[in-house]
């Protein structure tokens, strides 16, 4: 396996192993480049996944502190956890469900297409989808998404078959068992699903992709990819030039190392990502690395979300098979008939009775809740996905006090829904209920959302440099050799779930910084 040296100043450096900074890793080490991954989190192999809710949160979840701010219930629910996102070898590939959905043309054009709206800070993205394209062919053959490439779709479980008679009843569609990046057959190595019920605690049969067992070793198996878990990066830093000379992380012991490179890559997901940025502000770049438009941690997106749990007079047992086990499509489409711009998915969800006591009505108690959690085997329950509205304020700054084990100051993210992202949950609230009272739901609860599983936005793409943070490529406005290549890319967030972009655009970015660098202009 590659070992490189501290002083090789000719390594990639990627900052973070999850779904944009794994793939880019591999891609680069393919094509010939040498790559060091730096990983906060530490590497658990297959073998150490536990089927156990709580237990595989606590290794796996980022659960560092950070703070919260804003109107939005996740900041009084959960004030120390915004988002539910992983700190491992993998990166949040681990946690996720699969669902593996392709943006809508006009959702790489929302300012065009919604056109202005009042408190959104909406933007076209430099790339269209035609562009996109073939990345996302190649990275659905990659992940061997179903429904693509030949790939049977997943066997429908109960929570499926109680989602499509409902969308039925309602005239809907567009459903499906979903295009999952979860093995229906033996594909790549990997067997196929079991239908064991715990994606979200790391498939422990390998048939869910995730960089950890699919892009990370295959890389390493080049010779040329180095990971290092438990590598906290803290700064990025750079020459007189302007240019990103390497980064200082603390490893697993705690000391300070500085790792030198030719290049630098950003992928810590939306909430570390702009804050390294900005704990990486200097004399040249006093408002943070790649910040002259002051949009690094601004547009924070997380996608409206909220889900719908029902109960019925016969079993269910909706925590059997694939956690999300089917999507519904009819309503991912812009319709300003229905009251807000943009659309959502419905997707089935079901959480296991430990996160469902957590989640269902946090803090609740008393008798309406414990007979809830007493008919848990007659649930069935579905989640939704939605695109919300980009906004200024929204935003992940340095907390002025709060400060992380290595005295850097800690991510504080506020959120306020826009009134766009209120109007498009309470549709899909409305559209839930609908979906199970036509199949004979005798009761339905509506969940707040989790906290955050998607977050986007935070250092976004854009065609000025004064609008955004990175461009079509990913490359920092500011900096020649410093890229950022996770869904903190994101210009605006779409319906659908963010993972297939992040990786597709990671293979483009790949060819891309391959190209420049054979080329020497990095
Ligand atoms: C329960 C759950 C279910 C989900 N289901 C789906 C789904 O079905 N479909 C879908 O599309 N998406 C899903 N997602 C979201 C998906 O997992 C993320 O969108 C995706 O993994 C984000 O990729 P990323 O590269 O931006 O970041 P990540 O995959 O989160 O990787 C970031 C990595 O960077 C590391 N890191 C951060 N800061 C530093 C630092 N300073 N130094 C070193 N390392 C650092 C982190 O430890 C982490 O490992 C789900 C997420 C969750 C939590
Ligand atoms: S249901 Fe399938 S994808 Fe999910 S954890 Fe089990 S084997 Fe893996």
């Amino acid at each position: 396996m590659a070992k490189f040296d501290l002083t090789d100043d000719s390594v990639v450096v990627i900052i973070g192993s999850g779904a944009g900074g794994g793939t880019l890793g591999n891609e680069l080490a393919q094509k010939g480049a040498k790559v060091v991954i730096l990983e906060a989190g530490g590497r658990h192999e297959i073998e150490e996944f536990v089927n156990d809710e709580w237990a595989s949160f606590s290794q796996l979840a980022w659960a560092d502190v950070r703070t919260t701010g804003g109107s939005w219930r996740v900041a009084k629910d959960f004030p120390n956890l915004p988002a539910w996102i992983v700190k491992a070898v993998g990166g949040t590939t681990t946690h996720w469900a699969g669902a593996s959905l392709r943006f809508e043309d006009h959702e790489f054009r929302a300012r065009t297409h919604y056109g202005a709206i009042e408190g959104a800070n909406l933007l076209d993205w430099p790339v269209t989808l035609a562009e996109l394209e073939p990345f996302y062919a190649r990275a659905e053959d990659r992940m061997g998404v179903t429904g693509t490439n030949g790939i049977p779709r997943l066997p429908g479980n109960n929570n499926y078959k109680v989602l499509a008679a409902g969308a039925k009843k309602l005239g809907y569609k567009d459903f499906h068992t979903g295009n999952m990046a979860i093995n229906s057959e033996p594909r790549a190595e990997r067997t196929s699903c079991h239908q064991l019920g715990f994606c979200f605690q790391g498939c422990k049969m390998g048939a869910k992709w995730s960089t950890l067992y699919t892009e990370i070793p295959a890389g390493e198996a080049t010779g040329r990819l180095e990971v290092r878990p438990n590598s906290m990066v803290l700064k990025i830093e750079h020459d007189a030039r302007g240019r990103a000379t390497g980064v200082v992380y603390a490893d697993a012991e705690g000391r300070q190392q500085r790792q030198r490179a030719r290049v630098v890559c950003v992928a810590g997901n939306s909430i570390e990502s702009p804050r390294l940025l900005l704990n990486s502000a200097s004399a040249m770049f006093p408002n943070g690395m790649a910040n002259s438009s002051g949009q690094v941690g601004r547009n924070y997106m997380r996608h409206t979300t909220g889900s719908v749990y029902a109960i019925f007079d016969k079993p269910v047992h909706m925590y059997r098979g694939t956690t999300m086990a089917g999507i519904v499509r009819d309503e991912a489409h812009h319709d300003p008939k229905r009251g807000f711009a943009g659309g959502y998915e419905l997707e089935t969800l079901s959480l296991g009775l430990p996160f469902m006591a957590a989640f269902l009505e946090p803090g609740a108690w008393g008798r309406g809740f414990a007979s809830a959690l007493d008919a848990y085997d007659h649930m069935a329950g579905l989640w939704i996905v939605g695109e919300d509205m980009p906004q200024a304020n929204n935003r992940v700054t340095l907390d002025p006090t709060a400060k992380d084990k290595h005295g850097l100051p800690v991510a504080k993210v506020h959120f306020d829904d826009h009134r766009n992202d209120i109007a498009m949950r309470d549709h899909a609230y409305g559209q839930g209920r609908a979906l199970y009272e036509a199949v004979g739901a005798t009761r339905t609860f509506e969940t707040t959302p989790y906290p955050s599983t998607h977050n986007l936005g935070t250092n976004r793409m854009s065609a000025n440099a004064r609008d955004g943070v990175v461009d079509k490529w990913g490359k920092a406005h500011d900096l020649p050799n410093l890229y950022v290549s996770d869904g903190s890319q994101f210009t605006s967030g779409a319906a659908c779930n963010p993972t297939l972009t992040i990786v597709a655009l990671a293979i483009r970015q790949a060819e891309h910084l391959a190209g420049r660098m054979a080329r020497g202009e990095v």
